[in-house]
């Protein structure tokens, strides 16, 4: 957020990448890529390349940290040196810190913990490549980690952030946006629309964070069904039965 004077939407209303402002990045996923994962996904949204494995319910170590009413969910975010332009630190950050624990709140309301006393259920989040909107991806992905793994959740949890760039409000901000733009509202929602992440760079009127929730809805349902319809395609596919000789 410089506010340095960049062009960021051209005379025809497009963003530098071609978008309107109401339009997300591409996004391709797979689902089941780590084997010793319960539960994985890969996901590219625009420039962005997110890998996360989900493990559990599992037994919690250190155990001082078991909790006799309900799992404890864990979540943990970390870009990989070579994932930014300028090298990114390895180890834990002030910012990796905060996004984790703010992404675990985005799920504690979804996942039903409950049903596992005494046990951990762990996301790991690798960031292999950044283009702004880690966070987002990272949370989309890992909803559909959690559901690869078969843990019980009330629905799934999608996230997109919206924003503003040369005065307009966009949705899902890219890189130079992020940069150069004026601010940046990172968002999660469960499919029943309530907001379970809520984060703010910059100053928005009122009336300029209504529509950008107005933007965000959008947005996210676009995700809902693009997470759905993956999901739906891998436990769909029937598995195929060994021939028996008889
Ligand atoms: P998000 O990726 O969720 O939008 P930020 O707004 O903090 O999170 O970061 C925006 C972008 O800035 C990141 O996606 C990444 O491209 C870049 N970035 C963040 N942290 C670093 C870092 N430590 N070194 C280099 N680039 C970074």
């Amino acid at each position: 957020m410089s506010g340095k004077s960049v062009k960021l939407i051209n005379d025809d209303g497009l963003r530098l990448d071609g978008r309107h402002a109401d339009e997300i990045r591409p996004m391709k996923i797979e689902i089941g890529v780590l084997s010793r994962a319960d539960g994985s996904c890969y996901l590219e949204w625009g420039r962005n390349k997110v890998l996360v494995g989900v493990f559990g319910p599992r037994e919690v170590h250190p155990r001082r940290s078991q909790r006799a009413d309900t799992a404890v969910i864990r979540y943990k975010y970390n870009m990989a040196s070579f994932s930014t332009e300028d090298r990114a630190r390895p180890g834990p950050s002030r910012r990796s810190i905060e996004i984790s624990k703010v992404s675990r709140e985005a799920f504690e309301p979804v996942i039903m913990a409950e049903l596992f006393p005494k046990t951990a259920i762990d996301i790991f989040v690798e960031v292999l490549q950044a283009d702004a909107g880690t966070r987002t991806a990272a949370i989309n992905a890992s909803s559909i980690a959690l559901a690869d793994a078969g843990i019980p959740m009330k629905g799934l949890v999608t996230s997109c952030a919206f924003g503003k760039v040369d005065g307009q409000i966009v949705l899902d901000l890219n890189k130079e946006e992020d940069n150069y733009g004026e601010a940046d509202f990172p968002v999660a929602m469960t499919q029943d629309g309530e907001i379970t992440l809520l984060q703010m760079d910059g100053n928005l009127t009122p009336d300029e964070i209504r529509k950008g929730f107005e933007l965000v809805k959008k947005g996210c349902k676009e995700i809902l069904e693009i997470q759905q319809a993956v999901l739906r395609k891998k436990f769909e596919t029937p598995v195929e039965e060994p021939e028996v000789e008889t």
